[in-house]
């Protein structure tokens, strides 16, 4: 199950850039997360992990909100952009096989909200 990895490294970046900005984490209300499709997270498992790793601790009444964020796809032959609706990765374009994949991969943390209605804005967005 690599949800509890995965939630311990956000945790761990949430907490860095909490104390970066001077903020508590108990006044930390909901943390987004945008995870790319690729790293195929079941979101059941992803709020237990959340929900056990900040079991009594000051994220305890924080929520977790997952936004999966679709795998983008081009073809390397004419250039072509297009979502990933099927298994096999080809150009509906030109037909070629030679496909280049960008986006859902990554897993970010988007934003965090607190209990002053202070938002976590763009330059909370880090690799977890
Ligand atoms: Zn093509």
């Amino acid at each position: 199950m690599h949800e509890v990895s995965i939630c311990q490294a956000v945790i761990e970046s949430l907490y860095r850039e909490l104390f970066r900005r001077s903020i508590p984490a108990r006044s930390v209300t909901r943390v987004v997360l945008a995870v790319g499709a690729l790293r195929q997270v079941v979101p059941d498992f992803m709020q237990e992990a959340f929900r056990t790793l900040t079991r009594d601790t000051e994220l305890d009444h924080c929520e977790l909100e997952l936004k999966i964020v679709p795998v983008s796809l081009e073809c390397s032959h004419c250039r072509c952009t297009f979502p990933c609706v099927r298994p096999t990765f080809r150009c509906p374009g030109c037909g070629s096989e030679q496909i280049i994949i960008h986006g859902g991969d990554r897993i970010t943390l988007e934003s965090f909200s607190v209990e002053n209605g202070q938002p976590g804005g763009e330059d909370a967005r880090r690799d977890a």
